[in-house]
């Protein structure tokens, strides 16, 4: 590994003001202190959230403890380039995938299996810390290393946001989906992609899934799912029923979370069913929850991303080959065209920046 950047600088896209947009820069190779370890980045998928950041106002900043300037990035895999003082048990040269949330492994909601609500995830790499859209990245401890072996180290980082996040979701109602019982996936993109692909590994049910783009829900065939659903259809909700004999679903994943998905997914919930929202589009239920849900038994769940032992799984069902992952390759150079693009709706499946 003869890079001559790796004693001088690197490149790095970063937010440098608040309320601006990213810019790539030159910036000095972080060295890794004690403790810390320093990754060479082989890929850095793109979030939508990424988008968002730039536009946070300063005091949003301040409350989540956010410092200007900091790298973008939080999916990433890559290779593990230089130990920091007393690291042991990992290698120079080791293919990685980051976990991308951040916790402390000992507060309440670490210690029930809920590591994705640490208060410490409030800020992290790409989010107030530096991320993964560079040349190199060091992380702070251990803690997020996932050693991989056969998936391209390029590949993985969006099996550790999209794919852990549906990971979470599926694995939060997979109790309900025994034989016989019907799941429903709303938002065939990026995470739904992920979501159907593990209903089918994790469960035994049969999958519908509903989609407004028909590009989507031919993929979501290809991936698995037994009926797929336009989602502009009037009778939407009617259908659902007449293919589930009337039961209605036993989980309803709702990777949009408009007023539409939301009063569909509610309506065709069966009994002892699960509704998970997940998508940010902060639609409202205008129902009686009561009505809605009492006489069923029926629970409503949320969250954001997924937890630690979710990326654990995700990147492992990555790394067995099992797992499709639709990506578009960017090189570092290019990062700013990646990103305008994003924002435009323009990248099928997920982006993916190759320093
Ligand atoms: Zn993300
Ligand atoms: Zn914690």
């Amino acid at each position: 590994m003869s890079d001559p950047r790796r004693s001088e600088t690197m490149r790095a896209f970063r937010l440098t003001e608040w309320q601006a947009s990213p810019a790539l820069v030159e910036i000095p190779v972080p060295e890794p202190g004690p403790g810390e370890v320093r990754i060479k980045v082989a890929g850095n998928g793109l979030c939508q959230s990424d988008l968002h950041m730039p536009e946070l106002p300063p005091q949003m900043g301040e409350i989540l403890g956010w410092q200007m300037p900091f790298t973008l990035g939080h999916e990433v895999g890559g290779w593990i380039d230089r130990l920091g003082a007393g690291v042991s048990g990992y290698e120079e040269g080791q293919a990685v995938a980051l976990v991308s949330t951040r916790s402390c492994g000992s507060c309440h909601e670490c210690d029930s299996g809920f590591d994705n609500a640490c208060d410490m995830n409030q800020r992290g790499r790409g989010y107030g810390m530096n991320g993964g859209i560079a040349d190199y990245v060091v992380i702070e401890s251990t803690r997020p290393l996932i050693p991989i072996e056969k998936l391209d180290p390029k590949l993985a980082g969006p099996l550790t946001d999209a794919g852990t996040t549906s990971y979470h979701g599926v694995r939060r109602v997979a109790d309900k989906l025994g034989p016989g019982r019907t799941a429903l996936v709303i938002g065939a993109g990026g995470l739904g992609g992920f979501a159907i692909q593990y209903v089918k590994i994790l469960t035994e049910a049969r999958l519908i899934v509903v989609d407004v783009a028909k590009d989507k829900l031919e993929r979501a065939k290809a991936l698995g799912a037994d009926e797929v659903l336009d989602g502009k259809r009037e009778d939407l909700a009617a259908e659902i029923m007449t293919l589930t004999e009337g039961r209605g679903c036993d989980a309803v994943l709702d990777f949009v979370g408009s007023d539409a998905t939301i009063a569909n997914g509610i309506t065709v919930l069966a009994k002892l069913g699960t509704y998970a929202v997940i998508g940010a589009e902060q639609g409202k239920l205008d129902m009686p929850l009561m009505g809605a849900l009492g006489g069923k038994n029926a629970s409503i769940i949320s969250f954001v991303g997924g937890t630690d032992a979710d990326t654990r799984a995700a990147v492992s069902l990555g790394d067995q080959g099992l797992l499709r992952n639709d990506v578009e390759l960017f090189d570092l150079d290019d990062a700013p065209t990646a990103f305008d693009r994003l924002s435009k709706g323009q990248i099928a499946g997920r982006g993916i920046i190759v320093p």
